[in-house]
C-alpha cells in the first residue's frame, strides 16, 4: 500500500507500465529528435519511436498510445500513406481511448473527482497529460463525470 500524504492514491494505474509492456511484446523503443508528433510506430522495423525530451507523464502516455497501435496490428501512427485520412483519425482516436482506458482507472477517477480539482490538476494527480484525461472523460460522456469535474474551468 502506499504510505504517503493520505489524500493520495493508492495508485493502481500506476501499474500499467506500458513500456515494460513493448519490452515483454519484444517492441524496440528508440527515443529521439522529433518535429511534430510524440510519438510514432513503424510495424515493419518493430519500433516505436518517441520524442527526446518528453517528461515521465508524456512519455508514458505517448508510449500507451503506440502500444495500442502494436495490439491492434496498424500500419502505423501518423505515418501511414495507405489509408484514407477518416480512417487514419478513426484509427488514432482508437489509440487514445483505449490507452485512456488503461492509464485512467475508473476507482481513481471517481477518488479524484470528489475532490473538485480542475482539469489540469485532476490529470496532474493521476499522473497522465489533460489530453488523454479530456479523451478519458468523452469516452465516459453521459455516466456523470464531467459534472464533477471542473471542466468549464
Ligand atoms: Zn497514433
Amino acid at each position: 500500500m502506499y504510505v504517503g500524504e493520505s489524500p493520495r492514491l493508492d495508485r493502481p494505474t500506476k501499474t500499467y507500465a506500458p513500456r515494460a509492456l513493448l519490452e515483454q511484446l519484444g517492441i524496440r523503443i528508440v527515443t529521439t529528435w522529433l518535429r511534430d508528433t510524440w510519438g510514432l510506430w513503424l510495424p515493419d522495423r518493430r519500433t516505436v519511436v518517441i520524442a527526446e525530451n518528453l517528461n515521465p507523464v508524456q512519455e508514458r502516455c505517448t508510449l500507451a498510445h503506440e502500444v495500442e497501435h502494436v495490439l491492434a496490428d496498424d500500419s502505423g501512427c501518423g505515418t501511414s500513406t495507405d489509408t484514407t485520412q477518416a480512417s487514419r483519425i478513426r484509427v488514432e482516436r482508437l489509440a487514445d481511448r483505449e490507452a485512456a482506458r488503461k492509464l485512467i482507472g475508473i476507482s481513481d477517477l471517481a477518488l479524484v473527482a470528489k475532490r473538485g480539482l480542475d482539469m489540469r490538476e485532476t490529470a496532474a494527480e493521476l499522473d497522465v497529460t489533460e489530453r488523454l484525461l479530456a479523451v478519458r472523460l468523452d469516452d465516459l460522456k453521459g455516466e456523470a463525470w464531467p459534472a464533477t469535474l471542473k471542466i468549464a474551468g
